[in-house]
């Protein structure tokens, strides 16, 4: 089977943009490649200045990755530092990678706009530990959203002047396009994102559901009852298109007809999703009494990574001369 990486930062509890945007993905890729998923906390260190809360954070992630069907027995689940292999093998790509790649990246002109006071060294470095993520596995294939394609692009411009200064070393990892789009928050107009508070958690109870789906933004001119309504500049609409599909257009009917009110149909949103996710809320419970076994799953997937990648980072020292 082809070889699948992907990782994600520490935030903590997913929402439903990392379920929908990103794990459902991951859990179907499962059955198809042998897939490496990891949690990226040395990336997340880029712009965390306190750690107090990294290993929380890591912990309720898991939970979530666990609970949601990501399964240690058909893929490598672990955490990046873990794996020190990743770090020697980063300073070895940054000596090909030049400065000038580094500093056009959109993100990090984005980050060092955003935190002056901390533009570190491994702001400017991220995208070559990004790379040494995914070739240290010699991973062909990474699950991306179109918003992620051009941080591929340099890792695989990374890789090919590596292959060509070395010799053919590492696959040029492949973009697989997540088919999930990119799920909007509850302000409808900025990507779900823990950061801007506008995310539901997916270990949320029904009522929390509740709470936070009637606080979500509506079609902006249907002001009271009465007005019809627009369903395609809707955000709960679109969010009925992930959990309530087979009434797509009934609602969509109703709300144009103004024989629906907002208000209902976001209660019609709650309990889809609270049905959705009420298995996976039942394993997080059951899986949360079991720390004994987090800790099982995350030092068997940094044993398992770590074979792979003592591996690649012996030819690498030996294409390099450095053996
Ligand atoms: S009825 Fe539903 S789809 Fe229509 S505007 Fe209100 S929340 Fe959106």
């Amino acid at each position: 089977m082809r070889r699948v990486f992907s990782g994600a930062r520490p935030t903590g509890r997913q929402h439903l943009g990392n379920y929908l945007g990103a794990l459902q993905n991951w859990i179907t890729l499962q059955d198809q490649y042998h897939c490496v998923y990891c949690i990226v906390d040395i990336h997340a260190l880029t712009t965390l200045t306190e750690t107090d809360k990294l290993q929380d954070n890591i912990r309720e992630m898991l939970l979530d990755w666990l609970a949601v069907g990501l399964d240690p027995q058909k893929s490598i689940l672990f955490i990046q530092s873990h794996v020190p292999e990743v770090m020697e093998l980063h300073t070895l790509l940054s000596m090909v990678t030049p400065l000038s790649w580094l500093l056009r990246v959109p993100t990090f002109k984005e980050k060092a706009r955003i935190q002056p006071q901390n533009v570190n060294y491994g702001l400017v470095g991220y995208p070559v530990l990004m790379t040494a993520d995914i070739v240290l596995y010699k991973a062909e294939v990474v699950p991306v959203g179109e918003d992620q394609l051009p941080h591929l692009e340099l890792a695989r411009e990374i890789t090919r002047r590596f292959n060509n200064f070395f010799g053919n070393t590492f696959p040029e990892p492949e973009a697989k396009l997540t088919p999930f789009p990119m799920v909007l928050g509850l302000d409808g107009k900025e990507k779900m994102s823990k950061q801007l508070g506008n995310h539901i958690e997916l270990a949320l109870s029904d009522e929390e559901t509740e709470k936070k789906v009637m606080t979500a933004v509506t079609d902006p001119a249907r002001r009271y009852r009465r007005d019809p309504g627009h369903p395609e500049v809707c955000n709960v609409y679109r969010l009925h298109g992930f959990f309530n599909l087979n009434n797509l257009d009934d609602i969509a009917i109703q709300c144009r007809q103004a024989a629906i009110g907002c208000v209902e149909c976001k209660k019609i949103l709650v309990n889809s999703i609270n049905n959705t996710l009420q298995p996976f809320r039942e394993q997080r419970a059951i899986i949360a009494t079991k720390p004994e076994y987090i800790i099982d799953v995350i030092n068997d997937g940094a044993k398992r990574a770590r074979i792979i990648a003592r591996e690649t980072l012996s030819e690498v020292k030996q294409k390099m001369k450095l053996v």
